[in-house]
């Protein structure tokens, strides 16, 4: 089975489009994913999903670009969708300075909040950063992480930097955004990642991949290009080659890596496969 480690499902560009993705995840073996919702707004679709369709883990968090819109009650929210399914995960929360008119004070202050939630219940974070990666470096070594570790998705920062991110409890998301040619500094550096730490993701419907390399192509009702969820089998496709792994070595790897940091209720997967009959 493959295991989506960040995506958006609830997302309503993808949602005239949400049955025919089921069932192309489905035939893709998509079986268990992390759908990660980023503002208050969007939290309750989030629970949703997660609540009615088995094999999905939930992730609510603010992400950097949604910290300066939150309401005085935010967190208390938070708790509460936390509070409202143990297998509830952080996410997506980090630093960004990308975005225009960014405040890295604020925004650290309101992630500073959300890794102290996910580490006092020890659930994983899964963390966004671009371009701020000296001030990411200096919240995860100074607070407390979750014991039993948290995501860096789509990791885009320096080789040199991976050591003390894995020592502090990281795994790394690749994306098959990382297959457009100009990003071999990114692929070098996942050839490097400890196998243990490797996870695979999509961030559908964002970063899509290279249009020769992209298996579903989908354009929402305005006509912007999206990155399919079933594309997990591209992502994938990629890490295999660049870890030169068998495709079954690499899935079996990444399900290990998957299930202990975003563990399911018992034998949950998106698509229940029919149960083998043995005889006592
Ligand atoms: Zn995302």
């Amino acid at each position: 089975m493959l295991c989506d480690a960040h995506n958006h499902l609830h997302d309503t560009r993808l949602t005239p489009f949400r049955a025919a993705i089921r069932t192309e995840m489905e035939a893709a073996h998509v079986e268990r994913a992390v759908v990660n919702g980023t503002s208050e707004a969007v939290w309750e679709a989030v629970a949703e999903l997660a609540r009615t369709v088995s094999g999905l883990t939930s992730a609510f968090g603010l992400h950097p670009w949604k910290a300066a819109q939150r309401s005085p009650s935010w967190l208390d929210t938070l708790r509460r969708h936390l509070d409202a399914d143990p297998t509830a995960t952080v996410g997506e929360i980090g630093l960004d300075r990308w975005i225009e008119g960014h405040d890295l004070d604020h925004q650290r202050d309101v992630f500073i909040q959300q890794l102290a939630l996910a580490a006092e219940r020890n659930v994983a974070a899964t963390i966004q950063c671009i371009r701020a990666w000296g001030a990411l470096w200096e919240v995860l070594r100074e607070q407390q992480v979750p014991a039993r570790g948290f995501l860096i998705h789509a990791y885009g920062g320096p080789a040199e930097m991976v050591t003390g991110f894995v020592e502090r409890g990281a795994y790394f998301s690749f994306s098959p955004y990382f297959l457009h040619p100009r990003k071999t500094a990114q692929r070098d550096i996942f050839a490097q990642i400890p196998a243990d730490r490797l996870l695979v993701e999509t961030d559908a419907p964002d970063l899509r991949p290279p249009d020769e390399r992209n298996a579903h192509p989908l354009q929402s009702e305005s006509g912007e290009p999206l990155n399919h969820p079933a594309n997990l089998t591209v992502a994938y496709a990629g890490l295999a080659e660049i870890r030169t792994l068998a495709p079954d070595a690499l899935e079996q790897l990444i399900e290990e890596n998957f299930t202990r940091l975003f563990p399911a209720r018992s034998g949950a997967r998106l698509h229940p496969q029919p149960r083998i009959q043995t005889h006592p």
